[in-house]
């Protein structure tokens, strides 16, 4: 990572510059989420001129399984092989792993488990994570951690926040170890690059002094950047806000802070409000595919029947190429309500495409509107319009 620095401030909302390998990200940022290397039904061309895309996640687990590092290893790394040349950050697999529920067995050294593709006896401890994810050549590492179950007892959420502790460390010491020999030496991603960044995850349940314990740990051991993890797995909404609310102003202010797996426009801005600068999650473009809409006035479920003559735009305040073609240079009218209805009634998979460009763009948009406010020390004031907004009802 060549540098990260907070620009404004607002309360406890902040503006920054994140310097990476690949380029600079303005936060806070929202990342699309690129489960097996593709951002589902949006090419890279789209994401970055037309939605403002600046850096996009991709899934260690699952690029590991299929299509495999040699394939990757081929095209010297994830950019080439998606042909995305902005910032990536890769995940560290735990979670995925630990999502198999019973086909996983999890121990000191890592984790065994049978392969969701073919049945293989596999095993993934933090040292073969960071191995994949150097494979990769993301511009930002997650540490490989256990994610808590929810419910845990306290007893369980400290014992499975100790290992994935013990698990940073040996994360930290692999990935350092594996940075001293840059793995494609001589290509264009080799110039002028410094370290790729690890960051470190925050773990203990819905228990604040484990919460703080954990960073304690993390901030020992020293990463370039520090995420919230454990949670959105199942907990009631307030228990998601009062641990953010507890852990994120704690962590280091130099540095970035990233909440993992979250969430929906209004749990965003709540992250901002607490200082957060990074966020991905699936909600956008997984609820897009089965017709749920993102707009300034609440959301939009399409499929209803209601649409199905409505021939506004799905927001007609909204920027993107979908809802409003001539800020992107285009000489036509914006796609109806109706159509996308018709689209999704038929499940033709250009309206879950045209879906997923409006629900990225309202997020990305989000952000940049977020920045601008806290920049301009208007942030108090934008979330209330934000809200009352939303609130209106499409
Ligand atoms: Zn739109």
């Amino acid at each position: 990572m060549k540098s990260f620095s907070v620009q404004a401030t607002d309360g406890k909302a902040r503006a920054g510059l994140l310097e990476l390998n690949h380029g600079v990200v303005q936060t806070p940022i929202f990342m699309p989420v690129g489960t097996h290397g593709a951002v589902k039904g949006v090419t890279p061309q789209v994401l970055s001129q037309q939605i403002g895309a600046q850096i996009i996640l991709g899934n260690t687990f699952h690029l590991w399984l299929r299509p495999g590092l040699e394939i990757i290893q081929k095209h010297q790394g994830l950019h080439r092989f998606v042909n995305w040349h902005k910032p990536m950050l890769t995940d560290s697999g735990g979670f995925q792993v630990w999502s198999l529920g019973d086909l996983r067995k999890i121990s000191e050294e890592g984790v065994a488990f049978q392969s969701p593709v073919n049945g293989d006896k596999l095993f993934m401890a933090p040292e073969d994570s960071m191995r994949i994810q150097h494979v990769l050549n993301s511009d930002i590492a997650m540490a490989f951690d256990e994610c808590t179950p929810y419910p845990a007892t306290r007893e369980q959420a400290a014992a499975s926040m100790q290992l994935s502790m013990r698990w940073a460390k040996r994360s930290r010491i692999s990935f350092d170890e594996l940075s001293k020999s840059p793995i494609y030496a001589g290509s264009e991603s080799s110039d002028n690059r410094s370290s790729n960044a690890l960051f470190g995850i925050v773990q203990g349940g819905m228990f604040e002094d484990l919460r703080t314990e954990s960073l304690q740990a993390l901030t020992q051991i020293g990463f370039q950047g520090y995420a919230i993890g454990g949670l959105s797995v199942g907990e009631p909404k307030e228990d998601m806000l009062r641990v953010l609310a507890h852990t994120a102003p704690q962590l280091p202010p130099n540095q970035p802070r990233y909440l993992m797996g979250i969430g929906t426009p209004e749990d965003l801005v709540e992250g901002v409000a607490n200082g957060i600068d990074m966020f991905d999650c699936v909600m956008p473009s997984r609820n897009g595919r089965n017709g749920w809409l993102f707009t300034s006035e609440g959301d939009l479920k399409i499929r209803n029947a209601r649409f199905k003559d409505d021939l506004l735009p799905i927001d007609p305040d909204c920027g993107c190429p979908v809802c409003n073609p001539g800020a992107h240079g285009e000489d036509r009218p914006p796609f109806t309500r109706a159509y996308l209805h018709h689209l999704q009634r038929i499940d033709e998979m250009l309206g879950a495409s045209l879906a997923t460009i409006h629900n990225l763009y309202f997020y990305l948009d989000m952000m940049r509107q977020m920045r601008a406010a806290i920049q301009a020390g208007q942030f108090d004031a934008w979330r209330m319009k934000f809200a009352s907004s939303r609130a209106t009802g499409v």
